[in-house]
């Protein structure tokens, strides 16, 4: 090998801090706030979307209602003042039959008079569902406006990590490129093991990875082994570095 063996172990550990570097970036990436608040901005927006929906079908609803009163009100009156027109056209002389025609005129203009208490009624029930369509409507712009304000800076704070996390990765490349390709193979299967550790400085007896103490014995002999002899912590399995 031409390389020196102690100085591979100690790109290793570069190689780790790199690695490191990488995985807080996308631990960061994967947890910003931004993309949380986004998510509950969305949420509530769908929610109150769904409630426009609803008013506006309530709202729609007593439209009609307030026509169908106001048609048949409409309707009602025609009939009366058709009857009124036939009492004053002289077609009809016998005060009885005439008795009978404005008996008819004043029961038409009594339901007449009922239908449009009932449209008024539904006027008011759809003015208040008017202004519960205009404040959700508000609420809905709010709420769109707040989930591009967010989705814009989500963008910008991804893009800054992305920016960082490329910089990391093409060091960590160039890094691993220089290093033997079995030893890169057991670092990496190391650190899938020991949730991102794959090397650690060996302190004292004290593995830098898991922070646990390897024998005394075992420490001194990685110590006096040849340089660059590649050892495992019995704790956590990533490669040991004296
Ligand atoms: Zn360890």
């Amino acid at each position: 090998m031409a390389k020196d063996a102690s100085v591979t172990l100690d790109t290793l550990l570069e190689l780790q801090d790199r690695d490191i570097a990488i995985d807080r970036l996308r631990h960061r990436r994967d947890t910003l706030p931004e993309r949380a608040r986004l998510a509950s901005v969305r949420t509530e927006l769908e929610a109150v979307e769904k409630q426009l929906a609803d008013a506006v079908t309530r709202r729609d609803d007593a439209v009609r209602e307030e026509r169908r009163f106001d048609d048949e009100a409409g309707s009602l009156e025609s009939k009366a003042a058709e009857v009124e027109r036939r009492m004053y056209s002289g077609e009809v002389s016998s005060p009885r039959e005439l008795q009978a025609l404005q008996a008819d005129v004043d029961q038409l203009r009594r339901h007449r008079r009922g239908l449009e208490d009932r449209e008024l009624e539904v006027m008011e029930r759809r003015e208040a569902i008017d202004a519960e369509v205009e404040t959700l409507r508000a609420r809905v712009g709010e709420l769109e406006s707040e989930a591009e304000r967010l989705g814009v800076a989500l963008g910008e704070v991804e893009g800054e990590i992305d920016e960082e996390l490329g910089g990391e990765r093409a060091a960590r490349d160039e890094m691993a490129a220089t290093l033997d390709a079995a030893l890169l193979d057991d670092y990496e299967r190391c650190r899938e093991r020991a949730r991102g550790v794959g090397a650690a400085r060996l302190i004292g007896n004290t593995c830098q990875g898991c922070h646990l103490s390897i024998p005394s014995v075992e420490a001194e002999r990685i110590r006096k082994s040849p340089s660059g002899t590649v050892a495992h912590c019995d704790n956590c399995g990533c490669i040991l570095v004296p």
